[in-house]
This record gives C-alpha cells, sequence and structure tokens, in this order.
C-alpha cells in the first residue's frame, strides 16, 4: 500500500514518525531503530530542496503497546484530527502570505521589464490580471481573518476549517500561476522566487488533506 504520511528526519534514510496502519488511520508511533522498518533516500519532488519526502517500508513491524498514539487502537487518529483544524487553519494563513508575496514580487517585476518599448505594467491585459489578483487575494485574507479569529474564540468548525483550506490553496496556486505567467520566461527558471512559490504551491492543494477531500468534508455538512 502506498501511503504520504508524517516523519520527521526521513532525510538521511532513518524516519521516527507515525505509521499510517489500518484504512490509513494514523495509529502508532514507530522508531528508526524499528525491526522491519527501512526508508529510502528523499524523493525529489516538483519543489526541490525544502519538503522532506521519502518512501517508508514496513515488514512485519511490531509496535509496543506503549507506543500506541492515543494509548488504544484508532486513539491515534482522534489525536491527530484534534490537531487538523488548527493545522488547515495555519496553512489557509500561510497561503494568503505566498500569495500577497508573488502579487509583490510580480508588480516589482512588470514595473522594471519592458516588451515592444513599454513597461510590462503598461499593458491593460497585465493591469486587469492584476487587479483581479488583488481582489481575489483580499476576499480569500477576509476569511481567513476571520476563520482565525474563530479559531482563537474557540468556535470554528471543521466545515469552516476545509473552507478555509481549500480556499486559499486554490486562490493562491491560480493567483501564482498567473503571477508566473507575467514573468515571462524568466518566471520558469528555478533561481526564480515566483517559481519557487509556484512549485509549492502545487502541493498546497495536496497535502493537510486535498482539496478533493476538503470538498467531501464541506458536502458532508450541506447534508
Ligand atoms: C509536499 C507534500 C508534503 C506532505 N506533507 C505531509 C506531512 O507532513 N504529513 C503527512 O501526514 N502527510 C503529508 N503529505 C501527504 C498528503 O497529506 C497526501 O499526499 C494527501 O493527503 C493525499 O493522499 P495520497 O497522496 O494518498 O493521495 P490519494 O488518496 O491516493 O488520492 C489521489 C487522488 O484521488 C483523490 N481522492 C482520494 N480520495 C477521494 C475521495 N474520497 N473523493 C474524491 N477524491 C478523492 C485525491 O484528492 C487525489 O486527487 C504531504 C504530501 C505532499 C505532496
Amino acid at each position: 500500500m502506498h501511503q504520504w504520511l508524517y516523519a520527521d528526519d526521513v532525510a538521511d534514510g532513518g524516519a521516527d514518525g507515525y505509521a499510517e496502519w489500518q484504512h490509513g488511520l494514523v495509529d502508532s508511533a514507530y522508531r528508526q531503530d524499528s525491526k522491519g522498518l527501512a526508508a529510502s533516500n528523499g524523493i525529489e519532488t516538483l519543489h526541490r530542496g525544502c519538503a522532506n519526502e521519502a518512501e517508508v517500508f514496513f515488514e512485519d513491524v511490531r509496535v509496543p503497546k506503549e507506543r500506541l498514539l492515543g494509548g488504544r487502537p484508532g486513539g491515534g487518529f482522534k489525536q491527530a484530527m484534534s490537531v487538523l483544524n488548527d493545522m488547515r487553519i495555519a496553512n489557509a494563513a500561510r497561503f494568503v502570505a505566498a500569495a500577497e508575496l508573488g502579487f509583490d514580487l510580480t508588480v516589482e517585476f512588470v514595473r522594471e521589464r519592458k516588451a515592444f518599448g513599454q513597461r510590462i505594467l503598461d499593458f491593460q491585459n497585465t493591469q486587469f490580471v492584476l487587479a483581479s489578483i488583488k481582489t481575489e487575494i483580499s476576499d480569500a485574507r477576509a476569511f481567513v481573518d476571520q476563520c482565525l479569529a474563530r479559531t482563537l474564540d474557540g468556535t470554528l468548525t471543521p466545515t469552516e476549517a476545509s473552507m478555509a483550506k481549500l480556499h486559499a490553496s486554490e486562490m493562491e496556486f491560480s493567483v501564482l500561476d498567473r503571477c508566473l505567467q507575467l514573468h515571462g520566461g524568466m518566471g520558469y527558471a528555478h533561481e526564480m522566487p515566483i517559481s519557487q512559490l509556484w512549485s509549492r504551491a502545487r502541493a498546497d492543494r495536496i497535502h493537510t488533506g486535498s482539496s478533493e477531500i476538503q470538498r467531501v468534508n464541506i458536502a458532508r455538512g450541506i447534508g
């Protein structure tokens, strides 16, 4: 079974973390000295140099009772779920910040770069794209700020956390894709911060629950 899962310290071929077990539920903590556990070298992902992914292999790994997360089979899933809302909101705030940074970098770039004798910023298309982007970021920021306030006063619902994660990550990728486009060919260069923001944003629609899973959560609340 292939599963992406949480693990610290996998880049050097070792792994300490949480095993996903039984229908993908997080249930046990394991250590890198556990018999039958092996990890590959890091997987090269689209976002090179930042994330820490590896394949982890389990062969008849035995987990002592005292390492069961949540104290009993199934308890680890409940424990993981208890922090998921906070993770989704914290991530949503990061996605908004990344979109804002991409916007600022793009405005800087199109002010400087010239084509056909004028600044890229002076094309009406550029102005309209930037106007749409600014509006979309402000919209997402207002919702995420509202969810952050509700997180602090303890009233945020799981549906709202899913809505914030879905909205912010989809907005982030869509915004950064248009920002990269406004950079032209240079935007595709790995050395440009916009390309790094873009490739990171692609992963943000997948981790901490993919956009599809957020929609499943939200739809469940609709009935
Ligand atoms: C860069 C990166 C960092 C990550 N970091 C972490 C981490 O720190 N900790 C951690 O635990 N995990 C982490 N993950 C794993 C991540 O949470 C999973 O990749 C994600 O939950 C999707 O699971 P999967 O890869 O098994 O895809 P699958 O479950 O195989 O899904 C494949 C596709 O099917 C869709 N799909 C699946 N189920 C449904 C459904 N019920 N309805 C509709 N569509 C569905 C998915 O949305 C996706 O599009 C990370 C992943 C990436 C890419």
